[in-house]
C-alpha cells in the first residue's frame, strides 16, 4: 500500500522552491538581471581555490581504488582527524577523530544526531523562527516537534515559553545559530541561560536532555557579533555542521556530526550513527569529497560579500521604516512586513520583481525573509526598486 505520510507531504510544496521557480521563469521573460530574487539560500561566492586544487590533485595523483573506493563506515580517517584538530584549535575543545561522523550536509547530520539520542514518540523542541525542514527531519524519525514561539523583540530565545514546553517527554532541544531565517546569532548570555535550564531540568527529570546544534552558518558571522561555539556551554551537545555555506559546496553534500567528548555516550554515538546509516541507506558522503575537504576544512570561501549586502539592505530597510533586527551573521534578514499579512506583502512585492519569502512557514507570521546571497550590484539596484515599491504601495 502507498505510504500515506509521504503521499500527504506531496501537497505541501515548498514556498521557497515555488518562488525560486517563478523567479527563474520570470527571468526568461524579462532577463534574470531584472529579477531581484531573494528567495533561495544558495551561496553566491566562489569555492576556494585550495579546494578545487585539491580535487585536481587527488584526481591526478591518487590511486583510483583508494580515491573512489568505499570509505570505512564511520568515515575517512584523515577527514575525521582534520575536523577534530580544526575544532580543537579554534574553539578550545578536545575532540578526537572518534567523535566526528561525516554526513551529507547538515541535513544528514541532524537526521543522524536526532536518531542517536531519542526514541520514537519522544519530543524535540525547536525555536521559532526555524528552518522548515526541521519538520521532516524530526517527524521522519518518529518524533514530535514542539515549537517555542519567537521572541520578536530580539529573536533570541523566548525562555518563558521554552520552560513551559520543556517537560519530561523532551529528549532533545534543537538550536540554530546563526539563524536561518532571522540572521541572529545566539549570544553568550542566551547560551548560558539555555545551558543552565537544560542542566536543571535534566537533573529534575533524571535523564540528560541532549542539545543538537545546527550550525551551517557558523563561519558567516559579522563584525561585532557575539556568536560563541554552542558546544562549549553544554556537555551533552551534538554539533551538526555543513560545508554547504562556508565553502560554497551545497551540491557536494558534505558535513559532519561532532559529539562533545563529555557528552553522555560520547564513545558510542559515532558508531551508533554508523548503525543509523545502515537503516536509512545513507552511508558516508562520497570518498573523494571527504578527502578533498580534509586539508581545507579550516578555510572558508570569501564570505565578506554577505556582510556588505547585509549592511546595504539593513540601512535601506531602516530608512524606509521597516521593523527589523540587525543580523549577526548568515545571508538572511527577516523584517516585519508593512501590512498584517506578509503573504499579501510578498505578493505585491512580486509585481515589482522583488522576490521575498513570507516567513509564516518559518514560524514568524507577518515577517518575510530575504536571502541576500546575490551580487552586491544587484542588491543596490534592488534597493532602488524596494524604495519605489514602498513609496507607491505604503506611503
Ligand atoms: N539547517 C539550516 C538552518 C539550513 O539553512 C540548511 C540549509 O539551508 C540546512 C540545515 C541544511 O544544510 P545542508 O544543505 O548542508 O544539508
Amino acid at each position: 500500500m502507498i505510504n500515506q505520510q509521504y503521499k500527504e507531504m506531496l501537497s505541501g510544496k515548498s514556498v521557497i522552491r515555488e518562488l525560486s521557480e517563478y523567479a527563474t521563469a520570470r527571468g526568461k521573460e524579462i532577463g534574470y538581471e531584472n529579477v531581484f530574487d531573494f528567495s533561495l539560500g544558495n551561496p553566491s561566492v566562489e569555492v576556494p581555490e585550495e579546494f578545487t586544487n585539491e580535487m585536481i590533485r587527488l584526481l591526478k595523483e591518487e590511486d583510483t581504488m583508494t580515491l573512489h573506493g568505499y570509505t570505512p563506515s564511520l568515515g575517512n580517517p584523515l577527514f575525521k582527524e582534520k575536523i577534530a584538530e580544526s575544532l580543537n584549535e579554534r574553539f578550545g575543545m578536545n575532540y578526537g577523530p572518534e567523535h566526528i561522523f561525516p554526513t551529507t550536509g547538515a541535513a544528514g547530520a541532524i537526521s543522524h544526531a536526532v536518531r542517536a539520542v531519542t526514541k520514537p514518540g519522544d519530543e524535540v523542541i525547536a525555536f521559532a523562527p526555524f528552518f522548515p525542514e526541521y519538520r521532516p527531519y524530526i517527524n521522519g524519525a518518529g518524533l514530535e516537534l514542539k515549537l517555542v514561539p519567537a521572541d520578536f523583540s530580539s529573536f533570541q530565545i523566548n525562555f518563558e515559553k521554552f520552560e513551559e514546553l520543556l517537560t519530561e517527554k523532551v529528549a532533545a532541544v534543537l538550536v540554530n545559530t546563526p539563524n536561518n531565517p532571522s540572521g541572529i546569532a545566539y549570544s553568550t548570555a542566551t547560551l548560558e541561560r539555555l545551558s543552565s535550564i537544560l542542566k536543571e531540568k535534566s537533573a529534575k527529570f533524571g535523564h540528560n536532555i541532549f542539545l543538537l546544534s545546527d550550525e551551517p552558518y557558523r563561519e558567516i558571522v559579522f563584525k561585532g557579533a557575539d556568536a560563541p561555539y554552542v558546544s562549549k556551554f553544554y556537555d551533552h551537545t551534538l554539533s551538526c555542521y555543513s560545508f554547504s555555506k562556508s565553502l560554497s559546496l551545497p551540491g557536494e553534500r558534505i558535513g559532519y556530526v561532532a559529539v562533545n567528548p563529555a557528552c553522555e555516550g560520547a564513545d558510542i554515538i559515532v558508531p551508533m550513527c554508523g548503525q543509523i546509516s545502515r537503516g536509512t541507506g545513507h552511508n558516508c558522503p562520497p570518498s573523494i569529497i571527504q578527502q578533498a575537504v580534509a586539508p581545507v576544512c579550516g578555510l572558508t570561501a570569501d564570505l565578506s560579500v554577505y556582510e556588505t549586502n547585509m549592511n546595504i539592505i539593513y540601512d535601506t530597510l531602516v530608512e524606509l521604516g521597516f521593523e527589523v533586527v540587525k543580523p549577526g551573521g548568515t545571508f538572511y534578514i527577516m523584517p516585519k512586513a508593512l501590512e498584517e499579512s506578509s503573504i499579501e506583502f510578498c505578493k505585491k512585492a512580486k509585481d515589482y520583481d522583488l522576490i521575498f519569502v513570507p516567513a509564516d512557514g518559518f514560524g514568524a507570521p507577518g515577517y518575510f525573509r530575504m536571502a541576500y546571497c546575490i551580487d552586491t550590484e544587484k542588491v543596490e539596484r534592488a534597493m532602488v526598486r524596494l524604495k519605489e515599491f514602498v513609496e507607491k504601495e505604503y506611503k
